[in-house]
This record gives structure tokens, sequence and C-alpha cells, in this order.
């Protein structure tokens, strides 16, 4: 028999993707310079150079196509390692590190291999739409609560309102997609003490998940902190999509923190949680070729050059915004409740937006900014329109 719930994940349609699939038809029919798509979350930077030259000397290793042991290569679980103790003042050991394919393979690993069926886990709305899927099908319930609406920094009543003895599980995401928001250190500081005193209430450990692809993508300011930082029982989950722009090569890691109460049986656990997804060993190639570019710094400029361009036409229009601070989203206050309905309004005049109803909240609309800046210039009248149509200027 077909499970129902794989069959539907299978057969409803990703809100990006829909977006996505309808732009490619609309530029068919209209022309792709009438087409303003802001829909993927595809990274527009080329990878950099280097990756290129590391990609070419794995070549010429024999041994390249071999599998690797099932975590990953040491060299590169060692530098990983490394480089997140430099960053985060941790203690991580190599064998704290698993070389994963991305992000997704990292937090569906961490969501199974932390939550017994019937636990749950908890996310903060506006959260990446694959959350419920990667936590549903560890047999898990998924719950959302609410930041707060007017800068998306931690709402410490709505998170404790929605824990309870059976939350497992609690999902970070920050820089954020889909609003871009960045969760600041008081924000981190303020989940931490609600966990610990959760932790406490309950008699048991609840774990961090923070979900970090956009962690090198931010624009005014030095760095981001991380959960990991403040709060022990937190595995780090990274991708090399976003930053080096390798999001089709598949290849990022989770790390466990070493002060993780049970540390060693978490990161037991959540490489049985890969064993049992049949993640085997993540690409070969891109292992070699990461750990030569662990230490290259994505060029951000032209994603910075995006977010100012496009937020300079919303200004000029009047079309009110949460201002990023990372990642390549930015978060359209839509003008009426349904977002739905101002995306399909938005289509009229070629303008391609993602509806924030599959986010966990309504109300927004997302634009993906790593796109063409010359595209985004050129949207100007069509944001306009748009504008126009609900008053706003
Ligand atoms: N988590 C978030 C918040 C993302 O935005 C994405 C990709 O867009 C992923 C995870 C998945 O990333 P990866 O390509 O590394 O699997």
């Amino acid at each position: 028999m077909i499970p129902s719930d794989t069959l539907g994940w299978g057969t409803a349609r990703n809100c990006i993707r829909e977006v996505y699939e309808y732009g490619i038809r609309l530029k068919a029919e209209i022309g792709a310079d009438k087409v303003f798509d802001f829909s993927l979350g595809n990274p527009s930077v080329p990878a950099p150079p280097q990756v290129k030259d590391a990609i070419l000397k794995a070549l010429e290793d024999p041994t390249l196509h071999d599998y690797t042991v099932a975590p990953g290569r040491p060299g590169l679980r060692k530098a990983i390692s490394d480089q997140l103790n430099a960053r985060c003042g941790v203690h991580t050991l190599p064998e704290d590190i698993y070389v994963t394919c991305g992000a997704s393979a990292a937090v569906t690993c961490s969501i199974k291999g932390l939550l017994k069926p019937g636990e749950e886990a908890v996310a903060f709305a506006p959260h990446y739409p694959e959350y419920p899927v990667f936590t549903r099908t560890a047999g898990g319930v998924f719950k959302f609560c609410s930041l707060r609406r007017e800068d998306l920094q931690m709402d410490v009543e709505a998170l404790e309102a929605v824990l309870t003895e059976k939350t497992a599980v609690v999902l970070v995401n920050s820089p954020n997609n889909p609003s871009g928001a960045v969760l600041n250190e008081e924000s981190l500081r303020k989940l931490a003490d609600c966990l610990y005193k959760a932790q406490e209430r309950f008699g048991h450990p609840i774990y961090i998940i923070s979900d970090e692809p956009y962690r090198e993508l931010v624009y005014d300011m030095s760095d981001v902190p991380s959960p990991i930082q403040f709060y022990d029982n937190t595995v780090v989950c990274y991708s090399y999509s976003k930053s080096l722009s390798l999001p089709g090569e598949r290849i990022g890691y989770y790390a466990v923190s070493d002060r993780a109460t049970d540390r060693e049986k978490v990161f037991a656990s959540l490489a049985g949680a890969a064993r049992s997804y049949g993640y085997v060993n993540p690409p070969s190639l891109m292992q070699r070729v990461i750990e030569a570019c662990l230490n290259l710094k994505p060029d951000i400029r032209t994603y910075k050059e995006n977010r100012d361009i496009l937020c300079g036409i919303l200004d000029e229009v009047k079309m009110p915004y949460i201002h990023p601070d990372g990642a390549f989203y930015l978060f359209i206050r839509c003008p009426i409740p349904d977002a739905k309905e101002f995306c399909e309004h938005a289509r009229k005049y070629g303008l391609l937006l993602v509806p924030s109803n599959d986010f966990g909240i309504t109300g927004y609309a997302r634009a993906a900014y790593c796109v063409n800046g010359e595209m985004i210039r050129r949207s100007l009248p069509a944001f306009r329109e748009l504008s126009r149509e609900y008053g706003l200027c």
C-alpha cells in the first residue's frame, strides 16, 4: 500500500516551486524581459574560482570515487570543528561532526535522531516550509510559535505557551528563510534562558537544532550569533549551498555541541538516523573540495547591492516590508490579509512573489533577491503599479 503521507508530500505542490514553474511558463508566453521573478533561492553569485581548482586537483586522486567513511573524511571533520570552535568559542572535536548532503539531510537526521514518535518539534514562524515534513517523517508533531511581529525577534511568552513536556526539539533558523531576519544576541539569550527553565520543569533535555545555511550572508553586522554560543544542547546544521554557491552539489554538516547532554549518544543517534535514511556518505568529490575551500569568504557584495536596490524600490512605492539583515530574502507586508490573493495580483504585473502561508504566517510575500540586479531595477514600474492598485502610492 502506498503511504498517504509520502504520497501527499510527493504530489502536493511546493509553494516556492509552484511560483517558479509558473514563471517559466509566463516567460515563454510574454517574454523573459516582462517577468520579474523573485521566487527561488538559487544563489546568483558564482562559486569562487578556487572551487574549480579544487575539483580539478581532486580528479587526480585515483581513490576519488571510493566510498568514504560514513560521517565524512577525517581531515574535513577536523577542519570543520576547528572552524566552528574558533568562530563560536566551543570545543567540538572532529568526532562531533557529521558531513551530510546539505542542510536538508543535516536537519532531517537531527530531528529523527533527537525526537521519539509522538514528541514535538517547535519552530519559529516564519519558518522554512520543509520543517513540518522533516518532523512528521520522523513520527513527530510539528508546532510553531510566532516571533515579535514588528521586528521578528524572540517573543518569550509565545514560546512558553507552545512548550510542553513533549517538546524534544526547537528549530532555529537565523539568518532566516523566508524573512531575511537575523536573531540578535538578546533573542538567543532569552531563548536559552527559557529552554533551560523548561528542561528543569519537564525533567528532560530539549535540543535546539540550529539550521544555519545563511550564516555567512549578513550585510550590516560583522557576525551572526549562533545558539550554540548560549545553549549547551545545540546541534548546528550547516550547508555550503548558499555560502559557496554550491546548492546542486549537496554538501553540509551537523555538529553536536561538546557541552550537549549525552553528547556521544546524541551523535550516535543522529548517525543512526543518517543510516536509517540511507545517507551512507556525502559526495566524495565535494568533501575534498570543501576541505580545500572551507575558509573562503563568500562575495556578498552583489546580494547587498540587490537588497539595497529592492529596499529603495519598495521605499519609493511606499510598500512596507521587514528590513532584511541577512540571507537573500525580503518579506513584504501585504496590504491585504490574504497573501495568496496579493501574490496573485502581483502576477498581473509580471511580479513573482511567494505568499507566506506555507511559512506559518499570514499577510507577507517573500521576494528572493539572489537574482540579476538589472532585473530588480527594471521591476520598479511593476511594483509601482501594484502599490497604486492598493492605494499605497
Ligand atoms: N534550511 C533552510 C532554512 C534553507 O533555506 C534551505 C535551502 O534553501 C535548506 C535548509 C536546505 O539547504 P540544502 O541545499 O543545504 O539542503
